[in-house]
């Protein structure tokens, strides 16, 4: 695993000062958790395979430490949490906006950009009068790859 830049250090101790009570041991570990966090970017972990990355990185860090930080993270509004695919329930960052698209047959998860619903968004708002969640919307679905290995019923050329 790389080591993070100056950016992502910023943006760490930005996190960090947003949950209270910190200090000592209690920083390190937690830091150690946002940096899993950022590092996993795009990837959508739960909360057993962060724990296994954090471990991975920092083998004393305890298991009890990195689900508490993910719940503190999470009343902080840092994180947000959603069942996606079979995995359990991932983690987000909050300011992260995007969607997403859940193959039902292998799991695969695609981000798609806000715009993308933008006027499914403004459409219900106007026929229902119904707010969409800025974030975290997932449709399901299948895949590309999974499409291509379907067997074709129909006779294609
Ligand atoms: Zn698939
Ligand atoms: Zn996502």
């Amino acid at each position: 695993m790389t080591t993070t830049g100056d950016t992502d250090d910023a943006r760490v101790d930005e996190i960090l000062s947003r949950l209270k009570g910190s200090s000592g041991r209690l920083t390190t570990g937690r830091r150690a958790i946002v940096q899993a966090l950022l590092a996993a970017g795009d990837h959508h972990l739960n909360a057993d395979e962060l724990a296994a990355a954090v471990q991975a990185q920092h083998p004393h860090i305890h298991l009890s430490t990195v689900y508490r930080t993910l719940d503190a993270l999470e009343v902080a509004g840092v994180l947000d949490r959603m069942a996606l695919g079979t995995g359990g329930a991932v983690y987000h960052f909050t300011d992260h906006v995007h969607h997403h698209l859940v193959c039902k047959d292998c799991g695969a998860v695609v981000d798609i950009p806000p715009d993308l619903v933008s006027s499914l968004t403004g459409e219900l708002q106007r026929r229902f009068g119904y707010d969409l969640d800025q974030a975290r919307l997932a449709v399901s679905g299948r895949c590309e790859r999974c499409r291509a290995a379907l067997p074709t019923t129909s006779t294609s050329r």
